[in-house]
């Protein structure tokens, strides 16, 4: 429609109905079966691909009303500080690409922190948006999950962690690395409480971030072929000096290894968690919703069956 924008007079443009909002991707390819899905579509399937069941990333917006109950949930403020201790530059300055990240997401930095509901569950939900900078960990990141871990003690709920990010802020030198153990210090406090620490990885949760609290869930759960792991798979190859098996940083694979505990298709992810929050917050006289598998590609049913088969049963499984 550029040519309709560019070269028809205005007047003539409303004639044609040109001044309604035309979105810009109609038409999305999924990367895994080259189908093309039409956007609404993708959108009411919380964007899983119709043809072969691929996960797309979503935004920490989609993500929250996908998992949260309707009604009001309180956002809770994070300190986004601005600091730049490297004066760090690559083809950017660093508070110019916070600038531009900030502009192009709406947030201030890759966290939201929301105290909300899940069914008859109050929780405290920590999502990451990876259209932020890849989902990069910085100080405000670290802030913002020991902040959350205040709150979840604060009203004695679980906390979910939703991680998808590529490591730690670069940009922040030292100061990043630093957020490992504060990330795990804000788990710490929460398991000392007796409170429950599910996370949620998703495509991709690598680097520092897998290094420290993603890691820690008493149950750890991932969408379908997600990627997880520290580093890349051609920096292993090139310093083990072997070839590793395909697909190895896939979240069947980590499932398979013993690494994660479930992997869930998005579609039942709600289900899921509200059912292990109910196993672990009252065991006894827990109410378990059916889980309906919407999965209908044949492939990825079988596998999600077998992995389902072969997974370690959970602690909280005996108690049922
Ligand atoms: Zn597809």
């Amino acid at each position: 429609m550029n040519w309709l924008k560019n070269f028809v007079p205005p007047k003539l443009r409303k004639l044609v109905g040109g001044q309604r909002e035309i979105p810009e991707n109609l038409w999305h390819k999924c990367p895994n079966c080259s189908q093309m899905i039409f956007h609404r579509d993708l959108a009411e399937k919380i964007h899983v691909c119709p043809h072969c069941d691929y996960h797309f990333r979503i935004s920490s917006k989609e993500r929250m009303q996908m998992l949260l109950n309707d009604s009001e949930h309180e956002e809770i403020e994070i300190n986004a500080s601005l600091v730049d201790p490297l004066k760090f530059r690559d083809l950017k300055k660093y508070p110019d690409r916070l600038k531009e990240a900030r502009t192009k997401t709406g947030k201030n930095d890759v966290l939201t922190v929301t105290f909300g509901q899940m069914e008859t569950h109050k929780v405290v939900l920590v999502v990451f948006d990876f259209a932020f900078m890849g989902g990069s960990m910085g100080i405000a990141v670290g802030d913002g999950i020991l902040e959350a871990g205040r709150k979840a003690i604060e009203e004695n709920c679980p906390l979910i962690i939703i991680p998808s990010s590529g490591g730690a802020r670069m940009q922040e030198g030292v100061l990043s690395l630093m957020q490992l153990s504060s990330t795990t210090i804000a788990i710490n406090e929460v398991k000392k409480a007796g409170l429950p620490y599910i996370v949620v990885l998703t495509d991709p949760t690598t680097g520092g971030v897998s290094a420290s609290f993603a890691m820690l869930g008493d149950i750890a759960i991932a969408e379908p072929g997600c990627r997880i792991g520290f580093a890349g798979k051609r920096v292993i190859e090139q310093t083990i000096r072997e070839n590793l098996p395909e697909g190895f940083q896939k979240a069947e694979y980590l499932l398979e290894h013993g690494m994660i505990d479930m992997v869930v298709h998005r579609h039942n992810l709600r289900e899921t968690l509200v059912n292990i929050i109910n196993l672990l917050t009252k065991p006894k006289g827990a109410n378990l919703i059916k889980v309906n598998s919407p999965i209908k590609n044949k492939q990825l049913s079988e596998a999600n069956l077998n992995s389902a088969s072969k997974r370690t049963p959970l602690k909280s499984d005996k108690t049922v």
